[in-house]
């Protein structure tokens, strides 16, 4: 008797720390990722043919796999699910993995000795070896990615030319398939250990940039506190990632790691989700000359939807930036960056991507520009740099 009420509570405080966690959960997904216009999106009738014509939509940078949300349901908060993804004729998405983010984050200058992500994961109940380590998130991360593929037949992650090959030819076939391309914000996700850049590689990591909110083992941050270039283990990080063909994402690096990244290698580079400081004037977006860098390496440019990007989260804002980038290096630069789900407030989620397209015609853009912008140069530079 006694043993089976002891069994009893104990099972009800299971059950009540799973609903608290799902609640909790949910709730800091939804105050965190807020969509600044409400739905139904006011969509002009050209704007949704031509982007309904549109074979191939491709976002470079989203934080969706930072939340504890099931991808294969449709959500009414934050911004990407699959479904979300198929409705919004979305072809291809990139997923960024956070593992550390100080507090009082800032765009100038932040230590690396705080961490908000430890109570984010435990609070949403990942499990106990994502807790402390900054490498079992990302190991997380992954799984939860290739678990969300595997209950969907019509959702897979991207790794190689011939994953890539297949995926457009399905995609050709039925436009529900969505492909995911898997990378991370901040190589401290690796801890100091060259063999971890292997490991998540083998999860299906692609894409890693040096460094995200602050300083870490691999050299400066944009917005760290010495701002530095590469530290001898960068170099290394980034010497291997070249022989595996991964992607190198400048987004939030000093400027010095971004020069030291260009004397190391001339590999193409990124930069996944950014603004230009010809627009937008802030320490975290492109100057001039780095831009000119990443086009003269056949790089991409992915422009990012939120505020400090942007200088206003407008969709205006968003176009005149791509178009900013356009003028000076080329429209084949030019991409997509939202950084959805990345605690910003963007203008519509995964679904209403016709209101750019509307921006982008009012800017003068031409379809076939805008093709380009929207993912053919996605789609043309994966192609050409994915590994065999
Ligand atoms: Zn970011």
């Amino acid at each position: 008797m006694v043993k089976k009420i002891i069994l009893g509570l104990f099972l009800l405080i299971i059950i009540g720390v799973t609903i608290v966690v799902v609640f909790v959960a949910d709730k800091v997904d939804t105050d965190f990722n807020p969509t600044i216009l409400e739905k139904p999106y006011a969509f002009t009738d050209r704007s949704v043919e031509l982007y309904n014509s549109l074979e191939f939509v491709a976002d470079l940078h989203c934080d969706a796999l930072m939340w504890q949300r099931n991808m294969n349901t449709e959500h009414d908060f934050g911004h990407v699910d699959i479904p979300r993804l198929q409705k919004g004729n979305v072809a291809f998405q990139a997923f960024t993995m956070v593992t550390k983010s100080p507090d009082n984050l800032n765009f100038d200058n932040n230590g690396s000795d705080s961490d908000r992500i430890t109570n984010l994961v435990i609070g949403q109940g990942r499990p106990l070896y994502a807790w402390f380590s900054l490498f079992g998130r990302a190991k997380y991360q992954c799984k939860q990615l290739q678990k969300a593929a595997k209950k969907n037949e019509y959702f897979r992650l991207v790794g190689t030319k011939t994953d890539f090959q297949e995926f457009l030819k399905d995609r050709k076939k039925d436009k529900r398939h969505v492909g995911a391309f898997l990378g991370a914000e901040g190589g401290h996700c690796l801890e100091g250990k060259i063999e971890n850049l292997g490991k998540l590689y083998d999860m299906g990591m692609r894409m890693l940039g040096p460094t995200h909110f602050f300083d870490n083992e691999l050299g400066g941050s944009a917005h760290g506190i010495d701002k530095g270039g590469l530290s001898d283990f960068g170099k290394e990080v980034i010497l291997e990632m070249v022989e595996r063909n991964m992607i190198i994402d400048i987004a939030h690096s000093s400027s010095q790691l971004v020069e030291d990244v260009l004397q190391l290698t001339d590999a193409p580079i990124i930069s996944s989700h950014t603004g230009v400081n010809g627009h937008c004037a802030s320490p975290r977006n492109l100057t001039d000359e780095q831009l000119r860098a990443i086009a003269g390496r056949g790089g991409l440019v992915g422009i990012a939807f939120f505020d400090e990007a942007v200088c206003g989260a407008t969709i205006k804002n968003i176009a005149i930036a791509m178009k900013y980038v356009r003028d000076l290096i080329g429209i084949e630069s030019v991409a997509l960056g939202s950084d959805f789900d990345g605690t910003v407030d963007v203008p519509f989620d995964a679904t209403g991507f016709p209101l750019l397209v509307e921006a982008l015609l009012r800017e003068g853009f031409t379809a076939d520009e805008i093709r380009l912008a929207m993912g053919d140069n996605v789609k043309n530079f994966f192609l050409k740099h994915l590994p065999d």
